[in-house]
């Protein structure tokens, strides 16, 4: 681990927004807080997780390995205050990646666990015992009830994972999805680490066709609203529409001239130049508004990832020879 001390001074960023900054966290380093009613949110300011207290027992959605063993404490904590049973009868995965379902194995015993069925296979290649696989799969929806409470899975179609999952709250007029909106702030590196760019730039429009008031959206310190949504929605938007103007006006030409034999190098320089356009006038116009705006090499990454799949998956990647 790189210690602060040798991490050298941070640059001068801008000052994270008000709107974007989270809840303050317990002497544990979690918080636990009420979604509506019986669905709980926890969050250690970096990860969220969620779980839904019943008659019968808790749901654990995710089980992020960052607040590991404070989920248990927040669970426990909120079992004890409202007089209800704290044992863990099932656990959902969002989808398969470590970083949101590592601390599943400290929740073990009886308890059903639930995920897509790419989730189950995927998490079959990567063989880590610290996430036990699914035992209940689906393709397209589940539907689980358990102690009196309903919750919607669906699966449309890969983003940011081959297998990220919407879940719905239909009774707590609540949305969780992962690893796509970052309520407040940019996207980090290549679309947040998304696999399928055109999969990751639709999903937004597959959530907001949900009826919802919550969004659990599986980082930083806050829920998200709708208007994050849009706000996440028009930066996308932004970047694809100075991507196709930056792939229109910068001239190749030259740098294939220049690099000579190296083609490589051409298309180093024109791909550079291109992205480099396409993202400043983004960066300018978010910091302030978006957390880590300023912080260039998410935008310019996350550009150039779209920049690509503008070339690549929606074409043309340039005229064809005559
Ligand atoms: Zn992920």
């Amino acid at each position: 681990m790189t210690s602060p001390a040798s991490a050298g001074d941070l640059p001068d960023y801008a000052p994270v927004p008000q709107s974007s900054l989270g809840v303050a966290l317990n002497d544990q380093g979690y918080y636990v807080g009420r979604v509506e009613r019986n669905l709980y949110w926890v969050t250690d300011g970096v990860y969220q997780s969620a779980f839904l207290t019943t008659t019968d027992g808790v749901v654990l959605f995710d089980a992020p390995p960052s607040i590991g063993g404070n989920l248990r404490r927040a669970v426990d904590e909120i079992a004890a205050a409202n007089g209800v049973s704290n044992t863990v009868t099932h656990l959902v995965y969002s989808h398969h990646h470590a970083d949101h379902g590592s601390a599943a194995s400290l929740f073990d015993g009886d308890v059903t666990r639930i995920g897509h069925e790419e989730t189950r296979r995927l998490l079959i290649r990567d063989g880590d015992p610290s996430r036990p696989l699914p035992d209940v799969t689906f393709a397209d929806t589940y539907t689980l009830q358990t102690g009196g409470e309903r919750v919607e899975l669906a699966f449309h179609g890969s983003n940011h994972s081959p297998d990220n999952i919407y879940i719905h709250f239909p009774d707590h007029d609540t949305l969780m999805f992962i690893d796509v909106v970052n309520a407040g702030w940019v996207p980090i590196y290549n679309l947040n680490l998304s696999e399928d760019v055109q999969g990751y730039m639709q999903a937004p429009d597959i959530a907001l066709s949900y009826p919802w008031t919550h969004f659990i959206c599986g980082h930083l310190g806050r829920l998200a609203t709708r208007d994050d949504v849009a706000v996440h929605q028009q930066y996308i938007a932004d970047i694809e529409a100075s991507s196709r103007e930056a792939l229109a006006s910068v001239n190749p030409v030259p740098y294939y001239v220049q690099a000579g034999v190296n083609a490589w190098a051409g298309v180093k320089g024109h791909l550079d130049a291109v992205t480099e356009r396409a993202a400043a006038p983004v960066i300018a116009k978010y910091t302030g508004v978006l957390a880590a705006a300023d912080i260039e090499i998410f935008t310019t990454t996350t550009t150039f990832a779209i920049m690509q799949s503008l070339r690549l998956d929606k074409g043309p990647s340039g005229p064809v020879h005559p």
